[in-house]
């Protein structure tokens, strides 16, 4: 096409877009939740038709957060495991950071300080070179909070530093500016007033230098500072700042403005203005009341028995304050209530998870001997096979067996293979550690000897031959002798998993072929105890 102007195009793929999509999700700061759910719905279909596992479960993250905000925590912990085990399961480390990160989160609005620090403590130490910058910087700032929750305020304080320096480096006073916040309401809630406002200026010097607005929750913390200061006039200004600012509660949780509310009316009343104090609360009730807010309306009471107090009016302030008390214990009533719904939620999936490790676990293990059987076995093998150590592994197969059915019953049948397979274990205890015997299947077993090689693997087996042989049979067989033949075989150098059992399974046969009642190797041969000889 001579002329026409050539536009490169950067080929992005549609995996690669939805990667993108999701980052966007992930490493947001502040988002509006309502958007946020919609697209992540979006993005965990789209990763549905791709089949891409990764990116479902992304999204699938996603979307819990958005759970944690709109405060459906029994809903977003049983969503939350399925994530967790396959993050583990595919050590998606930086998946499993954000999966704790967001446990974090839960266990801090159900007011579990001590899990809230478990779980950070978790995101931040599987941070690596694969996690996003972001996560780099904001998963400390939330581990501070949670030192400073638990009472660590040194610790907090050190990290929160750290924070403040890892967005100097990588050039993100946007987040520099919420984790000056986190910091000082840390410091506001440990009363320590004069910490909380060093780091409040430095917050809003921050601001002031990056030319944006401070947002409404960031204006509460300032506000609340104010007022621990006795600087009222400047507490009013800033909550009336930020009660303009405040939205919908889509960015900072629906409850913000009934709180916002109460704050500006401990400023109003501080300044001495009762009448605009009164207009606030009564404002701030009334959100309250339609929207079911517990937590602030029992701090509501608290204000108005305050403000009660300061217009002289004791009766009033009395009255109020037994209200405040009655609201306070039904609300930690409801409260507990509402926790022990979450947490009996976390423990059913925790349940399930236990049940299907159970499950996992069965389907490695033979139920009639209780040996692992052969999957375990093979998974096992390819596992030592890639170790640099001398390896035996023997076939061990019971002698005449089809006689102890047919003479006695298949009952009796079953009791011999326990009993053998017991035997076994006990043989194995002479063993070097990691060695494991397995049922193949009917009368077949297999013995694995890692750090053995063939000499001593032919004195061991053969140890484990003549205790078979010499077990007081008689009470459970008669006159039926119970004997097994075993073959053994050694890695060499090229040697595979089949290449090994094959050559078991040839040695086994010879002994078969030899009489039955010993042990053979590649190169050595055993009957009775002790005295291997060169075949
Ligand atoms: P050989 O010495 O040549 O190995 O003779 P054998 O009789 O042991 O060998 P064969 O393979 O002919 O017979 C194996 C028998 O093991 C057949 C089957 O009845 C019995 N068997 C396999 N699985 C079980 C089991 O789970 N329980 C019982 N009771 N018997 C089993
Ligand atoms: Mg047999
Ligand atoms: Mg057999």
């Amino acid at each position: 096409m001579a002329g026409t102007a050539q536009v490169p195009v950067v080929a992005v793929t549609e995996p690669e877009r939805v990667s993108a999509a999701l980052l966007e999700i992930e490493d947001a700061l502040l988002s509006d939740v309502v958007e946020a759910g919609e697209a992540s719905a979006r993005l965990e279909e789209d990763a549905r038709v791709l089949g891409d596992d990764l990116l479902l479960h992304r999204a699938r993250l996603c979307r819990v957060t958005v759970l944690v905000r709109t405060g459906e925590l029994a809903e977003a912990a049983r969503r939350l495991w399925p994530i967790q085990h396959w993050a583990e399961e595919h050590h998606e480390r930086r998946l499993l950071a954000r999966v704790h990160m967001v446990w974090s989160q839960v266990h801090q609005l159900l007011g579990d300080s001590a899990l809230n620090l478990d779980h950070s403590l978790r995101a931040v130490e599987l941070l690596d070179d694969t996690s996003t910058r972001y996560m780099r910087i904001w998963y400390p700032a939330r581990l501070a909070d949670a030192l400073g929750a638990m009472g660590s305020m040194e610790e907090a304080r050190t990290r929160y530093a750290q924070v403040e320096d890892l967005c100097h480096r990588y050039g993100r006073p946007d987040v520099l500016i919420w984790a000056l916040n986190n910091w000082a309401y840390t410091e506001l809630l440990a009363d320590e007033t004069a910490r909380a406002q060093q780091v409040a200026t430095r917050l809003r010097a921050t601001a002031e230098k990056l030319g944006v607005e401070l947002h409404s929750a960031i204006l509460d913390t300032i506000g609340s500072i104010e007022i621990e200061l006795g600087h009222y006039a400047e507490a009013t200004r800033s909550m009336l700042t930020c009660l303009e600012r405040y939205r919908d509660g889509r960015l900072e949780g629906a409850d913000s403005r009934a709180e916002y509310l109460l704050t500006l009316a401990r400023a109003q009343r501080g300044l001495g203005d009762h009448a605009r104090a009164q207009a606030s609360l009564d404002e701030s009730r009334a959100i309250c009341v339609e929207r079911n807010i517990g937590h602030v309306l029992v701090r509501l009471h608290q204000e108005q028995a305050e403000l009660h107090a300061a217009c002289g009016d004791f009766a009033a302030a009395f009255a109020e304050h037994k209200v405040f008390f009655a609201v306070h214990t039904s609300l930690s009533t409801a409260d507990r209530e509402a926790k022990a719904r979450t947490r009996q939620a976390m423990f059913e999936t925790r349940e399930a998870r236990e049940e299907a490790a159970r499950f996992r676990e069965q389907a490695r293990r033979d139920p009639l001997t209780g040996l692992p059987n052969r999957r375990f076995m093979d998974e096992q093998l390819t596992g030592l096979l890639d170790q640099d150590l001398p390896l035996s592994v023997a076939l061990v197969d019971l002698d005449h067996f089809k006689q102890v059915n047919d003479l006695l019953s298949h009952e009796v049948g079953d009791r011999v293979l326990v009993q053998v397979a017991q035997l076994l274990e006990e043989g194995l205890a002479a063993a070097p550690a990691g060695g494991f015997a397995a049922r193949l299947g009917g009368e077949e077993f297999l013995l694995v000897l890692p750090g053995t090689d063939e000499a001593s693997a032919v004195r061991l087996l053969d140890g484990v031959r003549a205790a078979i042989g010499a077990f007081p049979w008689r009470r459970l067989t008669g006159a039926v002798p119970v004997t097994v033949s075993i073959g053994v075989s050694q890695r060499t150098e090229s040697s595979t998993q089949s290449a090994m059992l094959a050559a078991a399974d040839r040695n086994l046969y010879a002994a078969k072929h030899a009489g039955r009642d010993r042990v053979v190797s590649t190169t050595m041969w055993a009957n009775g105890p002790g005295t291997p000889a060169r075949r």
